[in-house]
């Protein structure tokens, strides 16, 4: 009796190093993740204001453009105006053919920066509304990043504080499984767990709930006396939990607790 006791309790331990172990894990690759979810949102804000900044500079060349146009116009009417005033005083018909033909040249080239102009302020309407929108997403994503940024920061700590309880609760495990057969129970579950992610299954309905194998009766029957022994096909250190098999004259509601899964929870978390 003492032995079972004493089995009981190692499983339980071991049932407990295995979920520590997983939320280590699970913790692990949290606490590594945060970082690029930071990266991700950095990135979004970064391309919201590249957007931003590249509908400034765009708005910026515009108007240049339009200065730019202004001056040439105002360069060929002046100069209209300078051959208008020579055409008064032409000598010849051919002075005044020239001139003429200077002045409407002018003109139409005038009409062409106009038009031009026009064309400018249509685009800068167009970025002004482009620079809103960028600016307004811009806003938003900057808000998002800090709310990510502070979550992130809160995640980190709390992972880590986790993290570290998880590895004292570890360390006292191990040193109170160590004493098990000499060490050779850990060191099989240690070896298992690194290849296959656990190192100990429940044997639930004759099978391994590990790799689903079938157990043979002989193993299932010193399963059930309360041996501790491993699955024949994925090596996992076996154990039989009386509390979850399946007992006949349970009601419906009952059978439906047991599908929950709540009394191995309980199990691993050593309540
Ligand atoms: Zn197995």
């Amino acid at each position: 009796m003492e032995t079972m006791e004493k089995l009981a309790n190692e499983t339980k331990q071991l049932a407990r190093l295995q979920a520590v172990e997983l939320e280590r894990t699970r913790l692990t690759a949290a606490l590594k993740a945060l970082p690029g979810e930071l990266a991700a949102a950095d990135a979004q804000l970064k391309t919201a204001r590249k957007r931003v900044s590249d509908a400034e500079a765009s708005l910026k060349r515009e108007e240049l453009l339009r200065a730019s146009l202004e001056l040439e116009i105002a360069g060929l009417r002046s100069k209209a105006t300078r051959h208008r005033d020579q055409l008064n005083s032409a000598r010849n018909s051919a002075q005044a053919n020239a001139l003429e033909h200077e002045i409407s040249f002018a003109e139409t080239e005038v009409s062409r920066l106009e038009d031009r102009e026009l064309t400018s302020m249509e685009d800068t309407e167009r970025l002004e509304a482009e620079r809103a929108k960028a600016i307004e997403l811009a806003t938003r994503l900057a808000e998002t990043t800090a709310l990510i940024r502070a979550r992130i920061g809160e995640q980190d700590l709390e992972f880590r504080e986790q993290l570290a309880a998880l590895k004292v609760e570890r360390e006292t495990l191990r040193t109170e499984l160590v004493p098990w057969e000499d060490g050779a129970k850990l060191a099989h579950f240690d070896r298992i767990a690194s290849m296959r992610g656990t190192g100990l299954a429940r044997a639930d309905g004759q099978q391994c709930s590990g790799c689903r194998m079938g157990i043979r009766p002989q193993v299932w029957n010193q399963l059930r006396d309360g041996a501790i022994v491993s699955c024949e096909s994925c090596s996992r250190i076996l154990y039989y939990d009386p509390a979850m098999a399946p007992a006949p004259a349970k009601s419906p509601i009952a059978v439906q607790a047991d599908l929950g899964g709540s009394s191995i929870k309980r199990k691993q978390a050593g309540v």
